[in-house]
């Protein structure tokens, strides 16, 4: 079971700490949300989970942090000064703005319903701000609309530090910035969210081969995070649609709350970007429609030893939204179940890996020093394994404490009751079954250890 609609997982995350809308005590901000302390944790494990398996599980990859503002010249060179535009349309009756792709019906505000809307107009989805102390304009940023641009700029760093060949991929993870006309569907269309992106370099000639490996991998990577597999879609994505330096994109799609829509993109961006970015492009055959006369400084192409010539690589880029995978897997874990015929819980079946709270040890009496004393320190000897908080509950109220940590997907409760005093064992739950089983003291490392691999 899945959530039946957007607003129970809305009134579940604001209740429990996960999300918030952004500059809420002044009224909000729209397409904006911050992550609460049960947020922040959940999305630091998805993007930690990506990061293992892109970077950590394999040896043919590098991490990179690159910096947020971006020069006007680095997008100018990628497109994104000329192309990265959504249609705007504005109501002269209600003075309202909307994409116009988006109308759900055609020629009719969905505010007002009139039909007196202007012709579509390209509209920039680019944030700026000024750089340095006098805001004249003639010096500015701007807040990157994609984290990958930094990659293909550093392309030549990375290869001087490293001993990589071809092919090779350079992840990242970090914020991106969208003006968005129409921010909404809670965390799905937002104007400041996360991306985790890799960057995989190729010879061309082998990227159609790349691509499908790298389309199957990111499936099978969400299926690992707990997405059920009929409720992923491999979208081809049209001709007609592509953006301008695409060859080929399949979007995986997700069924959300709201519909189904994009999750991540798949694409083979060609020699496009390195191509758009490098010196001399006139030394090298690039096969595609390349921003022409580039300003850099640098060649970004690798020697091909065979044929003991230089090339511009081929890049395969997996690029996924961090707040739409943190929205599907709170949707997916979602249920409501019935304890008796008249007490309902609701649960976050998560995977534990992912689960904001490992493990709540909770003292059986508030207050008992011996008990508390005790929990304090199974507390701090979990903590210590390294694999996620853990945290201290001590208000006595043990149904209270099985709610909350069922609705924030908490694998497991410890309980030290008086009887943990005498015989050394404390009480585990499993959150998705409740049963209950007595563990030692002395395993519990072993045994906390366990449930986790
Ligand atoms: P859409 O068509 O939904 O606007 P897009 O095709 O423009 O998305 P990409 O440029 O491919 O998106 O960006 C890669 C990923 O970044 C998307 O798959 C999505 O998960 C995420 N993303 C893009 N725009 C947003 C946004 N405004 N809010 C949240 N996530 C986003």
């Amino acid at each position: 079971m899945t959530a039946q609609t957007m607003e129970e997982l809305v009134s579940l995350c604001k209740r429990r700490g996960f999300l918030f809308q952004s500059n809420d005590i002044y009224g909000g901000i729209k397409g904006l949300y911050d992550y609460g302390p049960m947020g922040v944790e959940f999305k630091n494990n998805l993007k930690q989970a990506w990061w293992k398996s892109m970077v950590y599980e394999r040896d043919d990859t590098e991490g990179l942090d690159a910096s947020i503002l971006s020069s006007p010249v680095v997008l100018k060179h990628s497109g994104h000064e000329d192309t990265f535009t959504d249609p705007l349309v504005d109501c002269r009756a209600c003075k309202s703005r909307w994409r116009a792709d988006q109308l759900f019906e055609n020629n009719k505000c969905p505010n007002c319903k009139s039909e007196d809307l202007t012709e579509p107009r390209p509209f920039n989805l680019m944030f700026k701000t000024a750089i340095g102390p006098v805001d004249d304009g003639s010096s500015f940023a701007y807040l990157r609309p994609e984290t990958c641009q930094q990659i293909f700029t550093n392309f030549k760093n990375i290869l001087d530090s490293t001993s990589r060949t071809v092919p090779f991929g350079i992840a990242q993870m970090g914020k991106a910035f969208r003006n968005e006309i129409t921010p909404r569907n809670f965390i799905f269309r937002v104007r400041e969210f996360e991306q985790m992106e890799l960057e995989f370099f190729v010879k061309p000639g082998t990227d159609d081969e790349w691509h499908e490996y790298w389309i199957n991998k990111r499936l099978e990577w969400w299926v690992n995070q707990g997405i059920k597999k009929e409720n992923l879609k491999k979208i081809e994505v049209e001709k007609n649609e592509l953006a301008h330096y695409s060859k080929r994109t399949v979007d995986i799609n997700y069924v959300f709350p709201h519909g189904e829509e994009e999750l991540e993109g798949v694409a083979n961006r060609t020699d496009f970007d390195l191509g758009s970015h490098t010196k001399n492009q006139k030394d090298f055959k690039i096969t595609s429609e390349v921003m022409k006369n580039s300003s850099s400084t640098t060649k970004l192409a690798v020697q091909d030893l065979e044929e003991k010539k230089w090339y511009i690589p081929y890049v395969i880029e997996p690029s996924a939204g961090v707040d739409r995978g943190v929205l599907a897997l709170l949707n997916e874990a979602y249920r409501e179940e019935n304890v008796d015929k008249d007490n309902k819980r609701i649960l976050l079946s998560l995977k534990p890996h992912l689960s904001p709270i490992k493990a709540a040890v909770i003292p059986l009496k508030k207050n008992n020093e011996e008990l508390v004393n005790l929990s304090k320190e199974i507390k701090f000897n979990l903590q210590k394994l390294g694999l996620g908080r853990v945290v201290l509950e001590n208000s006595g109220n043990i149904g209270k404490n099985y709610r909350r940590h069922d609705e924030i997907g908490t694998p497991i409760c410890l309980t030290v009751d008086f009887e943990t005093l005498e015989d050394k064992s404390v009480t585990v739950r499993d959150r998705d079954t409740m049963k209950q089983e007595r563990v030692s003291i002395e395993n519990l490392s072993e045994y906390y250890r366990k449930y986790f691999n």
